[in-house]
Protein backbone atom coordinates (compact mmCIF):
# COMPACT_ATOMS: atom_id res chain seq x y z
CA UNK A 1 0.00 0.00 0.00
CA UNK A 2 1.21 4.13 -0.66
CA UNK A 3 2.88 4.24 2.61
CA UNK A 4 1.63 7.98 3.23
CA UNK A 5 -2.14 6.80 2.63
CA UNK A 6 -1.33 3.43 4.99
CA UNK A 7 -0.23 5.89 7.84
CA UNK A 8 -3.56 8.18 7.31
CA UNK A 9 -5.62 5.09 7.45
CA UNK A 10 -3.89 4.04 10.49
CA UNK A 11 -3.93 7.09 12.46
CA UNK A 12 -7.27 7.50 11.52
CA UNK A 13 -8.45 3.77 12.59
CA UNK A 14 -6.19 4.55 16.11
CA UNK A 15 -8.55 7.52 16.75
CA UNK A 16 -12.06 5.60 15.47
CA UNK A 17 -10.64 2.60 18.13
CA UNK A 18 -9.75 5.24 21.07
CA UNK A 19 -13.06 6.81 20.75
CA UNK A 20 -14.67 3.59 21.10
CA UNK A 21 -12.86 3.07 24.51
CA UNK A 22 -13.32 6.12 25.48
CA UNK A 23 -17.04 5.71 25.34
CA UNK A 24 -16.74 2.08 27.23
CA UNK A 25 -14.75 4.24 30.46
CA UNK A 26 -17.34 6.63 30.50
CA UNK A 27 -19.52 4.93 31.47
CA UNK A 28 -17.90 2.90 34.31
CA UNK A 29 -16.45 6.38 35.40
CA UNK A 30 -20.65 7.90 35.56
CA UNK A 31 -21.68 4.62 37.55
CA UNK A 32 -19.10 5.13 39.99
CA UNK A 33 -19.75 8.81 40.44
CA UNK A 34 -23.48 8.19 40.77
CA UNK A 35 -24.67 9.45 44.57
CA UNK A 36 -28.31 10.30 43.95
CA UNK A 37 -29.69 12.06 47.18
CA UNK A 38 -31.94 9.37 48.71
CA UNK A 39 -31.53 5.72 50.28
CA UNK A 40 -29.01 3.09 49.05
CA UNK A 41 -30.34 -0.32 49.62
CA UNK A 42 -27.55 -3.10 49.24
CA UNK A 43 -28.24 -6.62 47.16
CA UNK A 44 -27.58 -8.04 50.96
CA UNK A 45 -30.37 -5.83 52.65
CA UNK A 46 -32.89 -8.01 50.71
CA UNK A 47 -33.13 -11.06 52.51
CA UNK A 48 -35.06 -14.52 52.92
CA UNK A 49 -33.50 -16.50 56.04
CA UNK A 50 -29.95 -17.09 54.84
CA UNK A 51 -30.39 -16.00 51.33
CA UNK A 52 -29.67 -12.83 49.72
CA UNK A 53 -30.21 -10.63 46.87
CA UNK A 54 -26.10 -10.30 46.10
CA UNK A 55 -25.46 -12.44 42.87
CA UNK A 56 -25.23 -15.95 42.62
CA UNK A 57 -25.53 -18.21 40.01
CA UNK A 58 -28.12 -21.17 41.23
CA UNK A 59 -27.71 -24.32 41.22
CA UNK A 60 -30.75 -27.63 41.31
CA UNK A 61 -31.52 -27.45 44.89
CA UNK A 62 -32.61 -23.77 44.35
CA UNK A 63 -35.90 -22.69 44.21
CA UNK A 64 -36.84 -20.65 41.04
CA UNK A 65 -39.54 -18.57 43.36
CA UNK A 66 -38.21 -16.44 46.15
CA UNK A 67 -39.14 -13.41 48.12
CA UNK A 68 -36.87 -10.84 49.45
CA UNK A 69 -37.24 -8.12 51.47
CA UNK A 70 -35.79 -5.18 52.81
CA UNK A 71 -36.73 -3.23 55.98
CA UNK A 72 -36.21 0.22 55.53
CA UNK A 73 -37.44 3.28 58.72
CA UNK A 74 -39.29 6.00 58.30
CA UNK A 75 -36.03 7.95 59.25
CA UNK A 76 -34.08 6.55 56.61
CA UNK A 77 -36.71 7.98 53.92
CA UNK A 78 -37.03 11.11 55.71
CA UNK A 79 -35.00 13.10 52.83
CA UNK A 80 -38.08 14.36 50.90
CA UNK A 81 -41.49 15.90 52.33
CA UNK A 82 -42.70 14.51 48.43
CA UNK A 83 -43.12 11.03 47.12
CA UNK A 84 -40.77 8.15 46.64
CA UNK A 85 -39.44 6.19 43.04
CA UNK A 86 -36.78 2.88 43.76
CA UNK A 87 -35.03 2.74 40.97
CA UNK A 88 -33.32 -0.71 40.22
CA UNK A 89 -30.21 -1.30 37.97
CA UNK A 90 -29.25 -4.81 36.09
CA UNK A 91 -30.90 -7.00 38.60
CA UNK A 92 -30.81 -10.73 37.18
CA UNK A 93 -33.21 -13.28 37.00
CA UNK A 94 -36.35 -13.54 34.53
CA UNK A 95 -38.47 -11.53 35.72
CA UNK A 96 -39.52 -9.54 39.49
CA UNK A 97 -42.38 -8.02 41.03
CA UNK A 98 -41.71 -4.97 43.66
CA UNK A 99 -44.03 -4.33 46.70
CA UNK A 100 -43.91 -1.60 49.46
CA UNK A 101 -45.23 -2.51 52.63
CA UNK A 102 -47.55 -5.32 50.83
CA UNK A 103 -48.75 -2.61 48.08
CA UNK A 104 -47.85 -4.05 44.67
CA UNK A 105 -45.54 -1.04 42.65
CA UNK A 106 -45.14 -3.20 39.07
CA UNK A 107 -43.32 -5.80 37.51
CA UNK A 108 -40.89 -6.33 35.24
CA UNK A 109 -40.51 -9.45 32.67
CA UNK A 110 -42.52 -12.47 32.87
CA UNK A 111 -43.26 -14.06 35.82
CA UNK A 112 -45.45 -16.49 34.63
CA UNK A 113 -42.97 -18.37 32.71
CA UNK A 114 -39.74 -16.32 32.88
CA UNK A 115 -39.90 -15.82 29.08
CA UNK A 116 -38.16 -12.85 29.24
CA UNK A 117 -34.62 -11.36 29.06
CA UNK A 118 -34.19 -8.46 31.20
CA UNK A 119 -31.11 -8.49 33.54
CA UNK A 120 -29.15 -5.54 31.51
CA UNK A 121 -32.04 -3.00 32.52
CA UNK A 122 -32.98 0.05 34.60
CA UNK A 123 -35.74 0.17 36.28
CA UNK A 124 -37.97 2.05 38.46
CA UNK A 125 -40.55 2.33 40.60
CA UNK A 126 -43.20 5.08 42.19
CA UNK A 127 -44.47 5.10 45.77
CA UNK A 128 -47.03 6.82 47.60
CA UNK A 129 -45.24 8.92 50.86
CA UNK A 130 -48.97 7.80 52.49
CA UNK A 131 -47.43 4.14 52.37
CA UNK A 132 -44.63 4.97 54.54
CA UNK A 133 -45.22 3.80 58.46
CA UNK A 134 -42.72 3.69 61.09
CA UNK A 135 -40.93 0.55 59.58
CA UNK A 136 -40.94 -0.40 56.19
CA UNK A 137 -41.29 -3.59 54.11
CA UNK A 138 -39.58 -3.20 50.54
CA UNK A 139 -39.93 -6.27 49.09
CA UNK A 140 -39.28 -8.17 45.48
CA UNK A 141 -40.74 -11.49 44.27
CA UNK A 142 -38.18 -12.53 41.70
CA UNK A 143 -38.09 -15.75 39.54
CA UNK A 144 -34.96 -16.81 38.54
CA UNK A 145 -33.85 -19.83 36.23
CA UNK A 146 -30.05 -19.75 36.29
CA UNK A 147 -28.99 -16.33 38.23
CA UNK A 148 -30.33 -14.68 40.81
CA UNK A 149 -29.26 -10.75 42.38
CA UNK A 150 -27.81 -7.67 41.49
CA UNK A 151 -24.98 -7.11 39.47
CA UNK A 152 -23.00 -4.33 41.57
CA UNK A 153 -25.66 -1.56 42.01
CA UNK A 154 -27.66 -1.51 44.94
CA UNK A 155 -31.35 -0.17 44.94
CA UNK A 156 -31.99 3.38 45.36
CA UNK A 157 -35.04 4.83 47.02
CA UNK A 158 -35.04 8.35 45.76
CA UNK A 159 -37.38 11.42 45.39
CA UNK A 160 -39.83 10.77 42.79
CA UNK A 161 -39.29 13.95 41.18
CA UNK A 162 -35.57 13.14 40.51
CA UNK A 163 -35.80 10.03 38.67
CA UNK A 164 -36.04 10.73 35.49
CA UNK A 165 -32.29 13.08 35.45
CA UNK A 166 -30.81 9.48 37.26
CA UNK A 167 -33.00 7.17 34.74
CA UNK A 168 -32.14 8.99 31.56
CA UNK A 169 -28.44 8.43 31.86
CA UNK A 170 -28.55 5.12 33.37
CA UNK A 171 -30.81 3.92 30.41
CA UNK A 172 -28.06 5.43 28.04
CA UNK A 173 -25.48 3.31 29.16
CA UNK A 174 -27.57 0.01 29.50
CA UNK A 175 -30.41 -0.32 26.98
CA UNK A 176 -29.87 2.52 24.99
CA UNK A 177 -26.24 1.70 24.06
CA UNK A 178 -26.89 -1.95 23.05
CA UNK A 179 -29.20 -0.77 20.52
CA UNK A 180 -26.95 1.96 19.08
CA UNK A 181 -24.25 -1.48 19.27
CA UNK A 182 -26.72 -3.94 17.33
CA UNK A 183 -27.61 -0.53 14.87
CA UNK A 184 -23.73 -0.39 14.07
CA UNK A 185 -23.56 -4.27 13.80
CA UNK A 186 -25.95 -3.97 11.01
CA UNK A 187 -25.00 -0.93 9.53
CA UNK A 188 -21.23 -2.03 9.12
CA UNK A 189 -22.20 -5.81 7.82
CA UNK A 190 -23.85 -4.37 5.33
CA UNK A 191 -21.82 -1.75 3.70
CA UNK A 192 -18.54 -4.35 4.51
CA UNK A 193 -20.97 -7.02 2.70
CA UNK A 194 -22.29 -4.51 -0.26
CA UNK A 195 -18.52 -2.93 -0.53
CA UNK A 196 -17.39 -7.28 -0.90
CA UNK A 197 -20.52 -7.61 -4.14
CA UNK A 198 -19.12 -4.60 -5.70
CA UNK A 199 -15.30 -5.01 -5.54
CA UNK A 200 -13.37 -7.16 -8.33
CA UNK A 201 -11.78 -9.25 -7.63
CA UNK A 202 -13.33 -10.95 -4.52
CA UNK A 203 -11.96 -11.26 -1.30
CA UNK A 204 -13.89 -13.58 0.30
CA UNK A 205 -12.85 -12.57 3.99
CA UNK A 206 -14.94 -9.63 3.70
CA UNK A 207 -18.01 -11.98 3.22
CA UNK A 208 -17.17 -13.52 6.22
CA UNK A 209 -16.20 -10.56 8.22
CA UNK A 210 -19.76 -9.12 7.18
CA UNK A 211 -21.75 -12.42 8.42
CA UNK A 212 -19.07 -12.24 11.63
CA UNK A 213 -20.46 -8.67 12.23
CA UNK A 214 -23.81 -9.05 11.07
CA UNK A 215 -23.81 -12.67 13.38
CA UNK A 216 -22.31 -10.16 16.97
CA UNK A 217 -25.26 -8.38 15.98
CA UNK A 218 -27.58 -10.60 17.02
CA UNK A 219 -25.86 -12.22 20.27
CA UNK A 220 -26.05 -8.38 20.98
CA UNK A 221 -29.69 -9.15 21.37
CA UNK A 222 -28.80 -10.74 24.85
CA UNK A 223 -28.25 -7.80 26.22
CA UNK A 224 -31.68 -5.84 25.45
CA UNK A 225 -34.56 -5.76 27.54
CA UNK A 226 -37.46 -7.76 26.09
CA UNK A 227 -39.90 -8.20 28.85
CA UNK A 228 -41.83 -10.89 26.64
CA UNK A 229 -39.52 -13.44 24.28
CA UNK A 230 -41.66 -15.13 21.08
CA UNK A 231 -40.01 -18.53 23.05
CA UNK A 232 -38.76 -20.13 25.64
CA UNK A 233 -35.89 -18.76 27.67
CA UNK A 234 -33.44 -21.82 27.13
CA UNK A 235 -33.99 -21.54 23.16
CA UNK A 236 -33.32 -18.04 23.10
CA UNK A 237 -30.29 -18.03 25.25
CA UNK A 238 -28.66 -20.92 22.84
CA UNK A 239 -29.63 -18.84 19.80
CA UNK A 240 -27.76 -15.90 21.13
CA UNK A 241 -24.81 -17.67 22.21
CA UNK A 242 -25.44 -19.60 18.58
CA UNK A 243 -24.57 -15.97 16.91
CA UNK A 244 -21.75 -15.47 18.85
CA UNK A 245 -19.78 -18.50 18.18
CA UNK A 246 -21.20 -18.28 14.78
CA UNK A 247 -19.50 -14.78 15.00
CA UNK A 248 -16.52 -16.35 15.92
CA UNK A 249 -15.84 -18.82 13.28
CA UNK A 250 -17.11 -16.40 10.91
CA UNK A 251 -14.26 -13.96 11.71
CA UNK A 252 -12.03 -16.66 11.87
CA UNK A 253 -12.97 -18.12 8.90
CA UNK A 254 -12.15 -14.27 7.27
CA UNK A 255 -8.74 -14.30 8.82
CA UNK A 256 -7.84 -17.64 7.05
CA UNK A 257 -8.66 -15.99 4.02
CA UNK A 258 -6.95 -13.09 4.64
CA UNK A 259 -3.52 -14.58 5.87
CA UNK A 260 -3.80 -18.46 4.70
CA UNK A 261 -2.82 -19.73 8.59
CA UNK A 262 -4.55 -23.28 8.70
CA UNK A 263 -5.03 -23.09 12.37
CA UNK A 264 -7.58 -20.01 11.79
CA UNK A 265 -9.59 -22.89 9.58
CA UNK A 266 -9.08 -25.52 12.02
CA UNK A 267 -10.65 -22.90 15.04
CA UNK A 268 -13.28 -21.50 12.60
CA UNK A 269 -14.63 -25.55 12.71
CA UNK A 270 -14.12 -26.71 16.20
CA UNK A 271 -15.83 -23.60 17.30
CA UNK A 272 -18.76 -23.82 15.41
CA UNK A 273 -18.61 -27.57 15.84
CA UNK A 274 -18.22 -27.49 19.79
CA UNK A 275 -20.99 -25.66 20.42
CA UNK A 276 -23.37 -28.37 18.33
CA UNK A 277 -23.62 -30.69 20.66
CA UNK A 278 -24.51 -28.23 23.73
CA UNK A 279 -26.84 -26.58 21.80
CA UNK A 280 -28.73 -29.54 20.66
CA UNK A 281 -28.60 -32.04 23.80
CA UNK A 282 -28.26 -29.31 26.70
CA UNK A 283 -31.57 -29.06 28.33
CA UNK A 284 -31.18 -27.70 31.75
CA UNK A 285 -30.64 -23.86 31.51
CA UNK A 286 -28.38 -24.40 34.62
CA UNK A 287 -25.96 -27.09 32.64
CA UNK A 288 -26.60 -24.72 29.51
CA UNK A 289 -25.03 -21.44 31.44
CA UNK A 290 -22.25 -23.72 33.36
CA UNK A 291 -21.70 -25.30 29.41
CA UNK A 292 -21.00 -21.55 28.02
CA UNK A 293 -18.64 -20.19 30.69
CA UNK A 294 -16.50 -22.53 30.19
CA UNK A 295 -17.22 -22.90 26.33
CA UNK A 296 -16.11 -19.36 26.46
CA UNK A 297 -12.64 -20.19 26.42
CA UNK A 298 -13.11 -20.69 22.39
CA UNK A 299 -13.13 -16.79 22.22
CA UNK A 300 -10.09 -16.17 23.61
CA UNK A 301 -8.47 -19.14 21.62
CA UNK A 302 -9.60 -17.49 18.77
CA UNK A 303 -8.75 -13.86 19.95
CA UNK A 304 -5.38 -15.48 20.73
CA UNK A 305 -4.65 -16.61 17.70
CA UNK A 306 -5.95 -13.85 15.67
CA UNK A 307 -2.84 -11.65 17.36
CA UNK A 308 -0.43 -14.59 17.02
CA UNK A 309 -1.03 -14.18 13.25
CA UNK A 310 -1.18 -10.33 13.17
CA UNK A 311 2.33 -10.39 15.40
CA UNK A 312 3.42 -12.59 12.59
CA UNK A 313 2.58 -10.19 9.65
CA UNK A 314 3.06 -7.07 11.34
CA UNK A 315 6.03 -5.96 9.19
CA UNK A 316 4.82 -7.65 6.52
CA UNK A 317 1.41 -5.59 5.66
CA UNK A 318 -0.48 -2.82 6.93
CA UNK A 319 -3.86 -5.11 6.96
CA UNK A 320 -1.76 -6.92 9.73
CA UNK A 321 -1.32 -4.04 11.80
CA UNK A 322 -5.15 -2.98 11.69
CA UNK A 323 -5.90 -6.13 12.80
CA UNK A 324 -3.32 -5.80 15.59
CA UNK A 325 -4.45 -2.75 16.85
CA UNK A 326 -7.88 -3.84 16.57
CA UNK A 327 -7.26 -7.01 18.74
CA UNK A 328 -5.33 -5.48 21.64
CA UNK A 329 -8.21 -3.08 21.71
CA UNK A 330 -10.52 -5.57 22.36
CA UNK A 331 -8.13 -7.95 25.18
CA UNK A 332 -7.46 -4.16 26.54
CA UNK A 333 -11.75 -3.86 26.67
CA UNK A 334 -11.70 -7.31 28.08
CA UNK A 335 -8.85 -6.41 30.76
CA UNK A 336 -10.67 -3.89 31.84
CA UNK A 337 -13.84 -5.57 32.42
CA UNK A 338 -11.78 -8.19 34.20
CA UNK A 339 -10.93 -5.21 36.31
CA UNK A 340 -14.16 -4.14 37.30
CA UNK A 341 -15.58 -7.47 38.04
CA UNK A 342 -12.67 -8.48 40.53
CA UNK A 343 -12.82 -5.33 42.26
CA UNK A 344 -16.43 -5.31 42.48
CA UNK A 345 -17.69 -2.40 40.37
CA UNK A 346 -19.70 -3.02 37.06
CA UNK A 347 -19.90 -4.95 34.75
CA UNK A 348 -20.44 -5.28 30.58
CA UNK A 349 -22.52 -2.33 30.36
CA UNK A 350 -21.14 -0.24 27.39
CA UNK A 351 -18.94 -3.48 27.03
CA UNK A 352 -20.50 -4.87 24.55
CA UNK A 353 -20.97 -1.59 22.70
CA UNK A 354 -16.71 -0.95 22.33
CA UNK A 355 -16.59 -4.64 21.21
CA UNK A 356 -19.02 -4.08 18.45
CA UNK A 357 -17.65 -0.64 17.59
CA UNK A 358 -13.77 -2.21 17.02
CA UNK A 359 -14.92 -5.27 15.69
CA UNK A 360 -16.88 -3.50 12.74
CA UNK A 361 -14.34 -0.76 12.64
CA UNK A 362 -11.76 -3.41 11.80
CA UNK A 363 -13.19 -4.80 8.65
CA UNK A 364 -14.13 -1.65 7.68
CA UNK A 365 -11.64 0.70 7.57
CA UNK A 366 -9.90 -2.83 6.53
CA UNK A 367 -11.58 -3.15 3.49
CA UNK A 368 -11.16 0.65 2.43
CA UNK A 369 -7.47 -0.15 3.19
CA UNK A 370 -8.08 -2.89 0.53
CA UNK A 371 -10.36 -0.84 -1.26
CA UNK A 372 -7.48 1.76 -2.03
CA UNK A 373 -4.76 -0.68 -3.00
CA UNK A 374 -6.94 -2.11 -5.98
CA UNK A 375 -7.26 1.92 -6.69
CA UNK A 376 -3.50 1.58 -7.03
CA UNK A 377 -3.28 -1.20 -9.09
CA UNK A 378 -6.00 -0.12 -11.26
CA UNK A 379 -4.01 2.80 -11.84
CA UNK A 380 -0.91 0.86 -12.54
CA UNK A 381 -3.21 -1.08 -14.86
CA UNK A 382 -4.33 1.39 -16.55
CA UNK A 383 -0.54 3.33 -16.87
CA UNK A 384 0.69 0.06 -18.56
CA UNK A 385 -2.94 0.01 -21.17
CA UNK A 386 -1.78 3.72 -21.69
CA UNK A 387 1.78 2.89 -22.53
CA UNK A 388 0.96 0.20 -24.70
CA UNK A 389 -1.40 1.86 -26.28
CA UNK A 390 0.40 4.70 -27.26
CA UNK A 391 2.98 2.47 -28.59
CA UNK A 392 0.37 1.09 -31.09
CA UNK A 393 -0.21 4.71 -32.40
CA UNK A 394 3.33 6.53 -32.34
CA UNK A 395 6.30 6.00 -33.93
CA UNK A 396 9.51 4.52 -31.66
CA UNK A 397 12.00 7.34 -33.40
CA UNK A 398 10.41 10.43 -33.55
CA UNK A 399 7.55 9.81 -31.20
CA UNK A 400 5.42 11.20 -33.88
CA UNK A 401 1.97 9.59 -34.40
CA UNK A 402 2.50 6.83 -37.21
CA UNK A 403 0.61 5.96 -40.41
CA UNK A 404 -1.96 3.67 -39.05
CA UNK A 405 -3.15 6.26 -36.94
CA UNK A 406 -3.50 8.84 -39.19
CA UNK A 407 -5.86 7.04 -41.05
CA UNK A 408 -8.53 6.85 -37.85
CA UNK A 409 -7.66 10.63 -37.31
CA UNK A 410 -8.75 11.19 -40.57
CA UNK A 411 -12.13 9.21 -40.10
CA UNK A 412 -12.47 11.35 -36.86
CA UNK A 413 -11.57 14.40 -37.96
CA UNK A 414 -14.30 16.70 -39.29
CA UNK A 415 -14.34 19.73 -41.71
CA UNK A 416 -13.02 22.02 -42.49
CA UNK A 417 -8.88 21.47 -41.73
CA UNK A 418 -6.35 21.49 -44.22
CA UNK A 419 -4.14 18.90 -44.82
CA UNK A 420 -0.30 18.56 -45.84
CA UNK A 421 2.43 15.88 -46.67
CA UNK A 422 5.91 16.54 -46.41
CA UNK A 423 9.20 14.74 -48.05
CA UNK A 424 12.49 15.15 -47.33
CA UNK A 425 14.65 16.02 -50.66
CA UNK A 426 17.06 13.83 -51.43
CA UNK A 427 17.05 11.95 -49.01
CA UNK A 428 18.52 8.92 -50.42
CA UNK A 429 22.19 11.07 -51.32
CA UNK A 430 21.78 11.92 -47.48
CA UNK A 431 21.61 8.54 -46.61
CA UNK A 432 24.44 7.07 -48.87
CA UNK A 433 26.79 10.26 -48.38
CA UNK A 434 26.66 10.21 -44.49
CA UNK A 435 25.06 6.82 -43.16
CA UNK A 436 21.47 6.08 -42.37
CA UNK A 437 22.36 6.82 -38.57
CA UNK A 438 22.85 10.14 -39.67
CA UNK A 439 19.94 9.63 -42.32
CA UNK A 440 17.45 8.81 -38.93
CA UNK A 441 19.21 12.06 -37.08
CA UNK A 442 17.97 13.97 -39.94
CA UNK A 443 14.25 12.60 -39.59
CA UNK A 444 14.26 12.97 -36.16
CA UNK A 445 15.52 16.67 -36.61
CA UNK A 446 13.12 17.17 -38.99
CA UNK A 447 10.15 15.84 -36.94
CA UNK A 448 11.36 17.88 -33.78
CA UNK A 449 10.98 21.26 -36.41
CA UNK A 450 7.20 20.26 -37.69
CA UNK A 451 6.06 19.11 -34.01
CA UNK A 452 7.94 22.49 -32.50
CA UNK A 453 6.38 24.86 -35.46
CA UNK A 454 2.80 24.02 -35.26
CA UNK A 455 0.04 24.59 -33.32
CA UNK A 456 -1.17 22.57 -29.88
CA UNK A 457 -3.87 21.72 -31.63
CA UNK A 458 -2.17 20.57 -35.14
CA UNK A 459 -1.27 16.93 -35.22
CA UNK A 460 1.96 15.80 -37.02
CA UNK A 461 2.45 12.22 -38.32
CA UNK A 462 5.42 9.92 -39.97
CA UNK A 463 3.83 8.87 -42.95
CA UNK A 464 6.81 6.42 -43.30
CA UNK A 465 10.63 6.59 -44.54
CA UNK A 466 11.02 10.40 -44.93
CA UNK A 467 7.53 11.42 -45.11
CA UNK A 468 5.58 12.92 -42.71
CA UNK A 469 1.76 14.47 -42.62
CA UNK A 470 -0.01 17.47 -40.79
CA UNK A 471 -3.33 17.91 -40.62
CA UNK A 472 -4.45 21.78 -39.37
CA UNK A 473 -8.16 21.76 -37.60
CA UNK A 474 -9.62 25.00 -38.56
CA UNK A 475 -7.27 26.33 -40.68
CA UNK A 476 -7.11 26.93 -44.62
CA UNK A 477 -4.19 25.29 -46.71
CA UNK A 478 -2.99 29.42 -47.21
CA UNK A 479 -2.39 29.80 -43.67
CA UNK A 480 -0.77 26.35 -43.09
CA UNK A 481 1.61 26.93 -46.14
CA UNK A 482 2.43 30.02 -44.40
CA UNK A 483 3.27 27.73 -41.37
CA UNK A 484 4.90 25.19 -43.21
CA UNK A 485 7.10 28.24 -44.77
CA UNK A 486 8.57 28.89 -41.68
CA UNK A 487 9.38 25.61 -40.56
CA UNK A 488 11.53 24.99 -44.05
CA UNK A 489 13.19 28.55 -43.36
CA UNK A 490 13.87 27.39 -39.34
CA UNK A 491 15.02 23.52 -40.67
CA UNK A 492 17.53 25.43 -43.10
CA UNK A 493 18.57 27.92 -40.19
CA UNK A 494 19.23 25.41 -37.71
CA UNK A 495 21.93 23.05 -39.88
CA UNK A 496 23.00 19.47 -39.08
CA UNK A 497 26.21 19.21 -39.32
CA UNK A 498 29.10 15.98 -39.66
CA UNK A 499 32.14 16.67 -39.36
CA UNK A 500 32.38 19.96 -38.84
CA UNK A 501 30.39 20.59 -42.47
CA UNK A 502 26.48 22.13 -42.33
CA UNK A 503 24.44 19.37 -43.92
CA UNK A 504 21.36 21.37 -45.93
CA UNK A 505 18.11 19.48 -45.55
CA UNK A 506 15.24 20.95 -47.74
CA UNK A 507 11.64 20.07 -47.62
CA UNK A 508 8.68 19.37 -50.29
CA UNK A 509 5.34 19.92 -49.40
CA UNK A 510 1.82 19.37 -50.96
CA UNK A 511 -1.45 21.43 -49.20
CA UNK A 512 -4.89 20.71 -49.44
CA UNK A 513 -8.04 21.96 -48.38
CA UNK A 514 -10.62 20.01 -46.94
CA UNK A 515 -13.69 21.43 -46.48
CA UNK A 516 -16.27 18.89 -46.56
CA UNK A 517 -16.74 15.04 -45.57
CA UNK A 518 -16.71 13.68 -49.40
CA UNK A 519 -13.12 15.29 -49.50
CA UNK A 520 -11.85 13.10 -47.07
CA UNK A 521 -11.63 10.11 -49.20
CA UNK A 522 -9.70 11.54 -51.48
CA UNK A 523 -7.26 13.81 -48.90
CA UNK A 524 -4.31 11.81 -49.86
CA UNK A 525 -4.37 12.21 -53.49
CA UNK A 526 -5.06 15.57 -52.95
CA UNK A 527 -1.55 16.02 -51.58
CA UNK A 528 0.11 13.95 -53.15
CA UNK A 529 -0.34 15.62 -56.95
CA UNK A 530 0.39 19.13 -55.32
CA UNK A 531 3.90 17.42 -53.55
CA UNK A 532 5.40 15.81 -56.67
CA UNK A 533 4.46 19.41 -58.37
CA UNK A 534 6.71 20.56 -55.87
CA UNK A 535 9.35 17.86 -56.14
CA UNK A 536 8.78 18.75 -60.35
CA UNK A 537 9.76 22.53 -59.48
CA UNK A 538 12.86 21.97 -57.88
CA UNK A 539 11.89 20.84 -54.68
CA UNK A 540 12.13 22.78 -51.27
CA UNK A 541 8.95 24.14 -52.36
CA UNK A 542 4.80 24.47 -50.98
CA UNK A 543 2.07 23.62 -53.50
CA UNK A 544 -1.27 24.06 -52.75
CA UNK A 545 -4.18 22.31 -54.52
CA UNK A 546 -6.80 23.49 -56.55
CA UNK A 547 -9.85 21.76 -57.23
CA UNK A 548 -8.82 22.43 -61.15
CA UNK A 549 -5.53 20.48 -61.17
P1 LIG B 1 13.04 12.84 -53.26
O1 LIG B 1 13.63 14.21 -53.12
O2 LIG B 1 12.43 12.64 -54.59
O3 LIG B 1 12.10 12.52 -52.17
O4 LIG B 1 14.27 11.88 -53.22
P2 LIG B 1 14.62 10.92 -52.07
O5 LIG B 1 16.02 10.53 -52.20
O6 LIG B 1 14.28 11.54 -50.75
O7 LIG B 1 13.68 9.72 -52.38
P3 LIG B 1 12.65 9.01 -51.46
O8 LIG B 1 11.86 9.99 -50.66
O9 LIG B 1 11.89 8.04 -52.27
O10 LIG B 1 13.66 8.27 -50.52
C1 LIG B 1 13.29 7.73 -49.27
C2 LIG B 1 14.44 7.03 -48.68
O11 LIG B 1 14.41 7.12 -47.28
C3 LIG B 1 14.44 5.56 -49.00
C4 LIG B 1 14.90 4.88 -47.73
O12 LIG B 1 16.14 4.24 -47.90
C5 LIG B 1 15.07 5.99 -46.76
N1 LIG B 1 14.53 5.67 -45.48
C6 LIG B 1 13.25 5.28 -45.24
N2 LIG B 1 13.06 5.14 -43.90
C7 LIG B 1 14.26 5.45 -43.31
C8 LIG B 1 14.70 5.51 -41.97
O13 LIG B 1 13.94 5.23 -41.01
N3 LIG B 1 15.98 5.88 -41.73
C9 LIG B 1 16.82 6.22 -42.74
N4 LIG B 1 18.08 6.58 -42.45
N5 LIG B 1 16.43 6.16 -44.01
C10 LIG B 1 15.17 5.78 -44.30
MG1 LIG C 1 12.39 12.08 -50.21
Amino acid sequence: MNNIRSHKILFFYTFIILLGIMFNLLSFFWFDTFHPNGLKIDANSFQNGEQTLSYRLLDHSDQQRMAFAAHVSKQALSFTDGNYAVIFFQLNGQAYSVYFNGVYLGTVGDMENGNSNIWNSVDYFYFDKNLVQNDNVLSIQIFSLYDRGFSFMPAYVVPSADVSAHFCLAKFYTESSIFLAIGFCIFTGIIVFKLFLSSMPKNHAFCYFALAILLLGGYLFDYTKSTSLPMDYLTYKKLMFGCLYAAMSFASLGMYRFFHRKSHLVLSAITIAGYLPIALFVNDIIVFKACYDYYNLIIIANLLNWIITTVKYFKINDEAKMFFLGNVCLLICAAIDVYMTVTGRLFSLTTPFTYAFIFSMTSVILFFSEFANKDTQLKLVNDAHHESYMASITDGMTGLYNHRYLLDVLCQTSPPYSAAMLDIDNFKSINDTYGHRFGDAVIQHVAQSLTSGVRSTDMVFRYGGDEFFIIFPECSAFNAREVIGKIQTKIKENKLFIDGNPVPVTLSCGICDVSDACDTANVFDHVDGPLYQSKNSGRDKITIFHATD
